[in-house]
């Protein structure tokens, strides 16, 4: 009883003002979300697009849905018409996608890129210089339906502190240098259950929780 509703609380009185916790809800059952939207809860997050669109057809239409799984081109317009924040941006081509499928539904939507920084090897996250890029072309000023706002990264799977310290550090660095030519920029999405708090000292100002509030995961996806 009150487990999720609990757990929430803990998080909320630890939580600095200016961080911003995203409730990582996939895989859970909308009742799961409903306990924590009745504790009080708003933003919500899920890595999977159909799933993310079934509970927001069934739960309150005042929660703030935030995509941050890796983006399937092709699926961005099912979410258009209500997505609130997309984290995984890692292509100019997405964000051309999110454009024309925002500008139907006479929207913007705000966008993360997704900056590479873990040490393992994964497919997933741009380099530093390839934000720089977007973030300078001409092309991106054209896209009137879409509006970069910040970054997202995702830390080495690892309990190793100067590791996650590290990784951390020089997204926020980054942010930090990008942020004097860029004022749009004012969100650093970094951090999961396993190492929220470090982020937060390395700089975040979002943080993407799931199995902290909602309890483990029952598979792996
Ligand atoms: C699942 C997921 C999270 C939350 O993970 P927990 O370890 O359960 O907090 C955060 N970010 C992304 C991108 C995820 O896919």
């Amino acid at each position: 009883m009150d487990f999720i509703k609990n757990n929430l609380a803990k998080i909320n009185t630890t939580l600095p003002e200016h961080v911003t916790l995203v409730a990582v809800s996939k895989t859970k059952p909308v009742s799961d979300i409903q306990e924590a939207y009745d504790a009080g809860h708003r933003v919500f997050g899920e890595n999977k697009i159909q799933e993310m669109v079934s509970k927001y057809d069934e739960l309150p239409k005042d929660i703030q849905w935030h995509m941050i799984g890796h983006l399937q081109r092709n699926k961005v317009k099912y979410m258009a018409h209500f997505v609130d924040l997309i984290h995984g941006v890692d292509s100019f081509k997405t964000l051309v996608e999110i454009d024309k499928q925002a500008k139907k539904h006479n929207r913007v939507i705000r966008c993360l890129l997704q900056a590479r920084i873990a040490k393992e090897e994964t497919k997933f996250g741009l380099p530093f210089n390839e934000i720089e890029e977007i973030l300078a072309s001409e092309e991106l000023a054209q896209l009137e339906n879409v509006k970069v706002v910040g970054f997202m990264g995702m830390a080495t799977f690892t309990h190793d502190k100067e590791v996650l310290q590290e990784e951390f550090s020089s997204l926020k660095t980054f942010f930090d240098q990008q942020k004097n030519t860029n004022t749009e920029l004012t969100i650093l999405s970094m951090g999961m259950s396993g190492d929220y708090q470090l982020a937060i000292e390395n700089g975040s100002t979002m943080i993407r929780v799931g199995s902290s509030i909602f309890g483990a995961r029952n598979y792996i996806i």
